[in-house]
Parts: structure tokens; sequence; C-alpha cells
């Protein structure tokens, strides 16, 4: 009784250990929940070769085939084989690979537990429509099921069972859409190694392929300076002989892991898998030294040492020197027809937020239907920014109207190209083109040779220079001379704004495309801001009309939400505006009063403290800001019945806050183009969770 209580309380206690804290942390489990303790009779499967244990998944949890996928030791415990400690061998010849092959499988020397066993595979999925993940214990050729579990996967994994249990009629359409996270979705667009560059690359070692796509980095040896690496945003690869559950935050934090030691359900196998990281585990020539930071090859002269980038390959199991090319990995079929499934069940638009043809287009090859958030400062940083920021810092240094003009006019054709050339890729789709927003300063060079460099092109002294950018310094920019703001004093810049938007359409138009622009003012907090800029809009529109000789030019006009005061009126803003999208990186800002650019030196230490949550930049604050806009959508519409109301702030693209904004009747989400499929998922599971039906 003293060891069954020990026990006991053994298990009670592991709920407040370190390692089960921080994967409810990353998993998002809330701490109040809990375990429970089940007592049933220990069987041994350490009782010599006629015993054995394993653990197994009724399908490949990697891949998702329909093949019974399991390893298994003779003369062993469970945790034996789960530890990582020995290698284990496979249960059967669909589970062989490089590593294992050699190894005696389950099915070949224990034939009749075999087939019982595969029975009851048969039977759990008939019985929980699903992939499970099992373990057994065979004690003195006796089999015995000690637990089933809904297996964890691999996004690629859970779409193709997910497809093929639809067709096996395991399961309906609204099952199989439910089946796959919308975050997995994240690791089937994921980049794989080039396979050119793959074929000449310099192998390091082998390993079981645990965790699909690819990643590189630096190494590092322990799961501690993985973190210190991924706070500081350096890419690394954890190595390890292999990884226990006290590496659970170090794995989280690396972009690959890589282990000496372990199986495809080994800890490490099975945690990466589960978060779609690039996993190799099992790579059995690794000799790995921690106390010295240092790694050999059994047979190869190679030493890797901390800090050394390698490349891992998780669906093939190599390691690579070096940092090797990527590239998308998202023409796949299945993935596809899914999403076409997944799109007859949802109702709530997806866009993106896309500022360059290039961006556009891939959003409009995930599905994006339209843009939501057009930011046009973009074309000042990057590539070719060169010539336009040019012009732009000549219109910020400028003195007077006149010479602020000949400049806004040098921008100009710049301002254009950008934005027809993006209007173009979404024709027939609408493209919200929000006006500049960030503070001017931003854009005035800091140093004193940048300074002169400037100056010296523009005909003015470094200190004429200088002096200009401490007069547009602020003490606080975030809320200062930026959005409306810069319209209301400048109004030659939104006019120049508003006419490359109206003269891109009109071209557009008259070659035979649609174009359907939405004229989007930012940082907004009164209606009489909408007013003053509208004025500006409606006489360019009327020029535009004039010189075109058109009778009409379609357009919206509206406003984001990003400041409280703005929510608060919105149904005055609505009198103005014909649209709303919510800011919500600056609405979270000014709702909290959390500077969105400074929040990294203190948002964990409020997650860890549990005083929040989540990070609110990242999924919406529902208790919080989530109020301010349920507020604005039922204030706006109370103004404007039709009113239509979007999210382009970072949250767009989180699959919670999606459900939020499906549940608060928005008409679209916004987000950046690699996360348009998971919007897209998440608001067809929001749908179906709120009792949908297929559109036909
Ligand atoms: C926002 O504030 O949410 C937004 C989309 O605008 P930006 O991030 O450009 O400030
Ligand atoms: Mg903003």
């Amino acid at each position: 009784m003293a060891q069954l209580w020990g026990g006991i309380a053994a298990v009670f206690k592991s709920w407040n250990g370190k390692k089960a804290i921080s994967y409810r942390r990353i998993e998002q489990i809330p701490d109040e929940w809990g375990t429970a303790v089940n007592v049933q009779a220990m069987v041994f499967g350490n009782m010599g070769d006629s015993s054995a244990t394993g653990v197994a998944f009724t399908r490949n949890p990697a891949t998702g085939d329909n093949k019974f996928y399991g390893e298994w030791l003779l003369n062993a415990q469970g945790e034996d084989v789960v530890a990582g400690i020995r290698t284990p061998s496979p249960i059967n010849d669909d589970t062989k690979n490089e590593q294992n092959k050699h190894l005696q499988s389950m099915q070949s020397l224990m034939p009749a537990t075999y087939k019982e066993l595969d029975a009851i595979r048969t039977k759990l999925e008939k019985n929980y429509h699903d992939m499970l993940d099992i373990e057994f214990t065979i004690q003195e050729k006796k089999l015995w099921m000690l637990q089933c579990r809904v297996g964890k996967r691999t996004g690629t994994a859970a779409l193709n069972m997910a497809i093929d249990m639809l067709d096996e009629k395991l399961i309906d359409e609204k099952t199989a859409i439910m089946r796959v996270e919308p975050k997995q979705l994240d690791e089937l667009l994921h980049p794989i190694i080039d396979p050119e560059t793959e074929k000449t690359a310099r192998l390091i070692v082998k390993g079981l392929p645990a965790g699909p796509g690819a990643a590189s980095g630096a190494i590092v040896f322990t799961a501690e300076d993985a973190v210190a690496a991924a706070r500081a945003g350096k890419k690394n690869i954890l190595l390890r002989e292999e990884t226990n559950p006290e590496d659970v935050e170090g794995m989280r934090a690396a972009s690959g892991i890589l282990t000496a030691r372990g199986g495809m359900t080994s800890h490490a196998a099975l945690v990466a898998r589960g978060w779609g990281k690039c996993c190799i585990v099992g790579a059995g020539a690794l000799r790995v030294d921690v106390k010295t930071k240092q790694a050999t090859i059994v047979g190869s002269d190679i030493v890797l040492k901390e800090g050394d980038v390698i490349t891992l390959n998780g669906t093939s199991g190599y390691a690579y020197q070096g940092s090797l090319p990527m590239m998308d990995a998202s023409e796949n079929p299945r993935f596809k027809r899914f999403m076409t499934m997944a799109d007859k069940f949802r109702t709530m638009g997806v866009r993106t937020n896309s500022d360059t043809p290039e961006d556009a287009q891939v959003a409009r090859n995930f599905g994006a239907e339209g843009i939501g958030l057009f930011r046009t400062e973009h074309m000042f940083y990057g590539a070719g920014s060169d010539k336009p920021l040019f012009f732009l810092r000549k219109m910020i240094l400028s003195n007077t109207v006149a010479e602020r003009k000949v400049a806004l006019a040098e921008l100009y054709p710049f301002v254009k190209a950008s934005i027809k050339k993006t209007m173009e890729v979404m024709d027939g789709l609408p493209v919200t083109i929000r006006l500049l927003d960030p503070p001017l300063h931003e854009f005035v060079p800091q140093g004193a040779e940048k300074q002169a460099e400037l100056g010296k092109a523009l005909g003015l002294a470094p200190e004429q220079i200088r002096e200009r950018g401490e007069e547009l310094h602020e003490s606080n920019p975030m809320m200062g001379h930026r959005g409306v703001r810069l319209g209301i004093s400048y109004p030659e810049v939104t006019e120049m704004q508003v006419r490359a938007i109206f003269e891109s359409a009109a071209e557009l138009n008259k070659a035979g495309h649609k174009c359907i622009p939405e004229i989007m003012v930012p940082v907004t907090c009164d209606v009489a801001e909408l007013d003053v800029t509208k004025k500006i809009v409606d006489a360019v529109h009327a020029d535009i009309l004039k010189r075109f000789g058109l009778t009409a030019l379609e357009y919206k006009y509206g406003t984001m939400i990003e400041i409280p005061r703005a929510a608060l009126l919105a149904d005055r803003m609505a009198k103005t505006a014909e649209f709303f999208s919510f800011g919500t990186n600056d609405l979270t800002q000014m709702t909290f009063g959390f500077s969105r650019d400074d929040i990294g030196s203190f948002m964990n230490d409020y997650l860890e403290q549990k005083i929040l949550p989540a990070d609110p930049f990242q999924t919406i604050d529902q208790d919080g800001v989530g109020q301010l806009i349920k507020m604005a959508v039922e204030k706006g519409r109370a103004t404007k019945p039709h009113l239509k109301v979007g999210i382009c702030g970072e949250q767009g693209g989180d699959p919670a806050s999606v459900e939020f904004c499906y549940k608060n009747n928005l008409t679209y989400v916004s987000c950046s183009p690699f996360r348009v499929p998971i919007a897209r998922l998440a608001a067809a599971q929001a749908a179906i969770k709120a009792g949908a039906k297929a559109k036909s």
C-alpha cells in the first residue's frame, strides 16, 4: 500500500514538474486542469525472451500512410522504448528503415502475437475513427494493451489521414476538416532543401526522419543555449545525445533537432512531430560531448563545434554541413483538395496583407480573396527602394508647400507603379490601399555620414539635414505625427497618393481589368478626420473622371480602427466610412498601453507569471481589445447595417483570433500570404463548430 500511495503521489506531483509546466505553456493547456491517476495491475515486458514491450501507431504518424507502424524491444519495459536509451526494433516490415533494418521485427519473431496486435489495431480505428497511439507489453507470450490515445502527427500526416479516412468512409467531410489543426498547415507550406543542391551537399550523418521539412542553423548543445540563441533571434539546431523531457523548451526554441539515439517513437520524435518541427533522431554515428561542446562522427574526420552551421532534412533523416538553399513545397494536390473542401463550409472572407506584386501573387495562389492591407510605405524599404526613398526624403526635407509639391511630383511615378502592379495581380478582387502611416522622421537618415550623403544629393548642407531631422524628432513617435495626421498637416501628400490609386484603377479598367480600390485612412480617432480627408478624395475622383472621360469609377472609402476612441465612436466613424478594418497591432498597443516595439523586454515575465494567458500581439485579447472590437462592429452597423468590417493586424492569421472574428460577424480577416491557408481553415472550422452546412 505504501508503494501504491507513493506512486499515486508521484503522478500528482508530476503535474507541477518543470517539464510538465513547460509543455503546458507551449501547448496552451490550462494549469488548473490537473491530472488523474489510473491504477492498474502491472505487467512485465522484461521477463526474458518471451516478453517484450512496444509503442505503435495505427498509421504512420510522419507520412499518414495507412500502414501499421511501431517499435518494440525484447525483454524490456516501456520506458526503454520512449526514453530513447536503446534504439528499438521495427514491429514489422513497414516500419523498417536504414537504421533498423538489420533488427528483428515482431512480425517475424512473434508472428502469432503480432497478428493479434494487428487485429486490435483495426478494431481500435473502427471504434475511435482516428489514428491511435498505443502501448503494449507482452509478458511471457501474453499480449496486454496498456494505453491507447489519439496519436500526435505531422501536418502532412494529419492532412493525408483526414483525406484517406474520408475516402475509407471512416469519417465525414466535417470531421476531416476538423482533423487538421490550422497551424499544422504551416508545415506543409514549409521549405524543403533545394533537391539539386542537396545532391552535392556534404553529408555529415544519417538518422531517422522524425519531423518533416528542413532547417538550418548554428549548433547548440544544451536546451538553455537553444533558448538563449532563439531569444537573440538566431536560428539554431539543438544537437543532443538523446533528448529527455527536461529539454522541452530548448526543443521548442530550436529550428531543428538532431539526436544520436532514440527511435521514431522516442520523446524527441514525438514532441517534434507534434509541433511540426524538423527533427532527426537516432543518428547512430554521432558522438556528442556536451562538456566540450563538440561532436564527432564515427568513421569520419568531421568535428562539429558550437556555432557551426548545419542543415537538416527531417523528411529523409540526412544532416549536411553549411546552410543549404531551401524551396517551397506547396503544390500538393491533396492540400488543394482539402482546402477546397474547407472552403465549402467557410462563410467569412480571407484576404491578405501584401505590399508587392510578388507577395500578392503568392497570396492569391494560396486562396486570398483580395488585399486587406497594402502598406504604402513598404516601397521605401528593401530592394529597389533607393529612388523612391530619395524623393520621399526630399519631400520630407522640403521647407515650403511649393518645394514639397515638386518632390511629390517626382515621387508620384514610383507610388503609382507600385500600386498599379499590385492591383493588376489582384484583378477582379478588392485591394485596400492604406495611406502613408509611419512618422516621417523614420525616413530621415540618422548618422552624420548618411546625412552628408543625402545633403550632397539634395544640394543641402549636412547641417540642414540634421536640423530638419531634429525638428521632426518626437518623444513618442507611435503617438506622434503619423497616419491621418500627416495628411491633415500636408494635404498634398494625401492628394498625391489618392491620385496614384485612381489613375492606376482608371488605366487598368480601360485596359480591360476590373479594379476595386478601397482607400483606407490609418490611425483615426474622429470622424472629422475622415471628412477632411474625404474632401481631397472627392476632388481627385472628380478630376480623374473628367480626365479619363468616365462616368463612374468604383471605389470604397474607409478607415482603420486602431485607436480606442475610434472604437468608442464607431457609430460616428461609420457615417463617413464605408468599411472598417481593425488594426489590432495598434489597437492592442493603445488599449494595453504596451509599446508594440518594446514588449520584448517584459512580455515573457507577464507570460511566466501568468499575468496574461497569451501574448496579445499574437492572439487577440478577447476580454479587453475584443470588447472594443465587438462594440465597434455593433455601433458601426447600427449606422450602416451592411458596413464591411475586417481585421488586418497580425492576429488576423491566428486561428483563435480568426474564430473570434467569425463569432463577431467580421466580413473578412486579412493576414500575411503564408498564413492565408491557415486563416481559411480556421474560418471553416469556426463555421463548422457553429453548425454551418456545406455550400453546394
Ligand atoms: C495595425 O496597427 O494593426 C496595422 C495593421 O497597422 P501597422 O501594423 O502598419 O501599424
Ligand atoms: Mg497600425
